[in-house]
């Protein structure tokens, strides 16, 4: 099964998605074509590279040589950020990594990071790579990556998650996954994505499950596709596919959309996708 490829180079936002799975990594030859490697996307927006989130997708990331890397966490559950004492820019002296993500449960980013990876659980700290890393507190009001600029929700998760929305060059992003849907939550989220072009939504369970794991903090594609018709968005890309969700259960799910074929990507690792 091929890859979605949806590429233009002078597009705004080139996307690369590393990594869609959702909540644990997994592997086998039944979840080959969607890939098992969790939450992680590469965005190169001019001279930006920007990966979202980083989860052990990150791993297949091979970033240009002499960008300045940013980092944008949505949270920190283990899926989003199990893949960064392997991240490769890590390892390269002469490399600046910013690093933002929201301080939550009463830790800073780099204090939850820390908590994580450090001894007895991993040898070093991330601050320890030859890179150099700085954690940012992330700003309740929008601010700029170079030319990109970012704006933030609060979305309903446990612990809670960021969804961010990334403008450059009069094109929009928004990234909303680890998203459970409410009444307002949902209102509030299409008015957030209004006139995206690309919407990323969590897109974990099915209708028929949800009832099953409402409060887990993740929703379905109907939902999704309800909330991007609402903002006007151009494409939705479902993510953060359920661990035991194989190649033939995501086919089926993606196939009840086929009439929306041109709006609506189930996504797969290795997908590229231009807006
Ligand atoms: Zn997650
Ligand atoms: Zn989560």
């Amino acid at each position: 099964m091929l890859e979605n490829q949806i590429e233009n180079s002078d597009a705004a936002f080139q996307l690369t998605v590393l990594g869609a799975r959702g909540s644990m990594p997994v592997d086998g030859k039944d979840f080959a074509a969607y890939g098992g490697a969790t939450s992680c996307y590469r965005i190169l927006a001019g001279n930006e590279e920007i990966y979202l989130d980083a989860g052990n997708g990150i791993l297949s990331a091979a970033p240009n040589p002499d960008t300045r890397i940013t980092i944008l966490l949505t949270h920190m559950h283990l899926d989003h950020i199990i893949g960064l004492p392997f991240f490769v820019a890590l390892g390269q002296a002469n490399r600046c990594i910013d690093i933002f993500a929201k301080s939550r449960s009463g830790l800073s980013a780099n204090e939850a990071v820390d908590r994580l990876i450090s001894p007895p659980f991993w040898p070093l700290k991330v601050g320890q790579y030859p890179a150099n890393v700085t954690f940012h507190e992330l700003p309740e009001e929008s601010f700029s990556i170079g030319a990109v600029e970012v704006d933030v929700m609060e979305g309903t998760h446990p612990q809670g998650a960021t969804i961010y929305r990334l403008t450059h060059r009069g094109k929009v992003l928004v990234y909303a996954t680890d998203f459970e849907h409410t009444p307002e939550g949902c209102e509030k989220l299409a008015r957030f994505a209004e006139d995206c072009d690309l919407l990323i939504y969590d897109a974990q369970y099915t209708e028929e499950e949800y009832p099953k794991y409402r409060g887990y903090g993740h929703s379905t594609p109907q939902v999704g596709f309800d909330i991007g018709t609402r903002a006007n968005a151009g494409k939705i890309l479902f993510v953060h596919h359920a661990p035991q969700r194989t190649d033939k259960q995501l086919l089926a799910m993606a196939q009840e959309f086929a009439p929306y074929a041109d709006k609506v990507i189930f996504a797969k690792a290795g997908d590229r996708i231009s807006v």
